[in-house]
């Protein structure tokens, strides 16, 4: 079973969100465990305190290392080994489905959220393995970041979603956008419904949604299909339909 260690300042934070919807559904059933571990709770110091000016001065505080360093020392040994350690971070890589693939190959993830101006140095240079980012944009802590990871990557856990809601249709699984999809009624505001989503021909609907993908990822966001992997067909299907209006 895949477990999070999350080391935080702020763990009800995790613990709000991850219980909730299909994550939480998934801790119920067993297909996943979390640990939220309170850094606080591992700072023997005087006041406990986590955090202090940085040297060499600039403004806001510096999370300590020994703190950070204990409690993942106590992750190792609860884990039995040295768990896969990430830091999220604006520095990291961005974070992408991908990554999400890469993650869900280990039993054990350690991770790290900073707070306030980050961590010191040393224990990123010292623990970590990987710094995820999950864009190019500052937040206040790595909860949030540390969130959208867990959440990625636990859906795609065998049993997470119901049979019928692949993720591997999904916007970004194989490199293109999702199609665009409907529900009832079936018309909506003058809109009706592809013809070809009623027709029950599971060979055309099959189709369509190939080229609905195919036409979706070209309108929104060309730069992905070059990664995609097309096939012969996928790349003539674009070449006829260049005249496709963008939304
Ligand atoms: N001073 C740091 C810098 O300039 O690189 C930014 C610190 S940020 C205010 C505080 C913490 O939020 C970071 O230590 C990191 O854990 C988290 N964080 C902020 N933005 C993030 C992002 N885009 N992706 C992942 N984590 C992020």
């Amino acid at each position: 079973m895949k477990k999070f260690y999350v080391m935080t300042l702020f763990p009800e934070m995790l613990e709000a969100v991850l219980g909730s919807s299909i994550i939480g559904r998934a801790l119920k059933n067993g297909l996943v465990e979390f640990d939220f571990i309170n850094i606080r709770d591992f700072a023997f110091n005087k006041h406990r305190k986590t955090d202090l000016y940085p040297y060499g001065g600039g403004g806001g505080m510096i999370m300590t290392p020994e703190p950070i360093y204990n409690a993942w020392s106590d992750i190792c040994q609860k884990a039995g080994k040295r768990p896969l350690t990430v830091y999220m971070s604006p520095q990291g890589r961005v974070f992408n489905q991908g990554t999400a693939k890469e993650l869900l190959e280990y039993d054990d993830i350690a991770i790290l959220c900073g707070h306030y101006e980050g961590v010191d140095q040393r224990i990123i240079d010292e623990i970590v393995d990987m710094e995820i980012s999950i864009g190019d944009f500052v937040l206040t802590g790595g909860e949030i970041p540390a969130m959208a990871v867990i959440d990625a990557v636990t859906r795609m856990i065998p049993g997470v979603l119901s049979e019928e809601s692949s993720y591997e249709e999904e916007s970004h699984f194989s490199g293109l956008l999702e199609y665009p999809q409907y529900t009832r009624p079936e018309v909506f505001m003058g809109r009706k419904v592809p013809d070809v989503l009623l027709s029950g021909h599971h060979a055309n609907i099959l189709k369509w949604k190939r080229e609905q993908s195919l036409l979706n990822t070209k309108r929104k966001r060309p730069d992905l299909l070059e990664k995609a992997g097309l096939s012969p067909a996928d790349i003539d299907f674009l070449k006829n339909n260049e005249k496709d209006k963008p939304d």
